[in-house]
């Protein structure tokens, strides 16, 4: 059995920029993160056995420390000034890469353009972005276009996370509706994130038969890591551990690979490979 790890995966700058922040000791037992700090178990946890507190969105009458944090996803200003008000001391963890997302929005509002976010509407990224604009659509099928009719100039940003292909397909379809004159597209999918999915490629054309994809299950980006190997035919799970590995999977499979979404931490990594290494008899 080969093993073959991904040559991009795992924690991106985004991620761990927030979650240096959070544990700086400075907010030891006084800070409360709105919602979860990045989408991944392990750290969610390990945050908490470091003091800080996380409250969901709908739970801020519950916050009792001075200091709150906005988590590398993002949020409206509405969000953060809605916070100030109630007396707490905003710090602002979001990724620059979901910062330039906003303004390339609203530049493309400023601009005229009816602003569309190609992505997932309950996704906290996507509801920051479109709660910093007048108005906006959120497209994540073909489906969803129809709502665009009478908007001729359309201005387009995509979530972060999003498969290029994915995006792409959707810009085209939207440029070929009747009554669409002039369409803009900002590529607003991050970098690292492009990085992990050409790396899937890389693990497809060496004829992987078995992909493993760690992180956390309501992480988006380790979603579309697995769905980019399923859409192959070949088998993918989606795991938050070692401890979701399953023996069976391995039974008549000759090369496995390895695969993190932005943010897995290291260790976790480590510990899955680890485990699969024993699995399939390595060690
Ligand atoms: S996935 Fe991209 S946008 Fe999200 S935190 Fe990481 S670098 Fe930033």
């Amino acid at each position: 059995m080969k093993i073959t790890l991904a040559q991009a995966m795992g924690t991106c700058f985004g991620v761990q920029d927030a979650i240096d922040m959070a544990l700086d000791p400075a907010f030891k037992d006084r800070l409360t993160i709105v919602g979860q700090l990045v989408h991944n178990p392990q750290t969610t946890e390990r945050l908490k056995a470091n003091g800080v507190r996380i409250v969901e969105r709908d739970q801020i009458d519950n916050i009792t420390t001075e200091a709150v944090m906005i988590t590398a996803h993002g949020a409206s200003d509405a969000t953060k000034e809605m916070l100030r008000q109630k007396g707490f001391t905003v710090f602002d963890a979001t990724c620059p890469l979901v910062i330039r997302l906003h303004k390339l929005a609203r530049f493309l509002e400023r601009e005229g353009y009816f602003p569309v976010v190609i992505g997932e509407a309950s996704h906290v990224e996507v509801r920051g972005v479109v709660g910093n604009l007048r108005a906006a659509a959120v497209v994540h099928d073909e489906e969803d276009i129809k709502q665009l009719q009478g908007h001729a100039r359309i201005g387009i940003v995509s979530q972060t996370t999003n498969r290029p292909e994915m995006v792409s397909r959707l810009v085209t379809a939207i440029r070929a509706q009747p009554w669409v004159e002039d369409v803009r597209f900002c590529d607003t999918i991050c970098q690292p994130v492009k990085e992990r999915q050409q790396a899937i490629g890389m693990l497809l054309s060496e004829d992987i038969d078995l992909g493993i994809v760690i992180g956390g299950m309501n992480s988006a980006n380790t979603r579309k890591l697995q769905e980019l190997i399923s859409d192959r035919g070949i088998e993918a799970h989606h795991i938050e551990g070692p401890d979701n590995l399953d023996a069976t999977w391995f039974a008549g499979k000759h090369h496995v690979g390895i695969t993190a979404g932005t943010s897995t931490p290291q260790d976790v990594i480590e510990a899955v490979h680890a485990k699969v290494r024993q699995l399939v008899g390595q060690v």
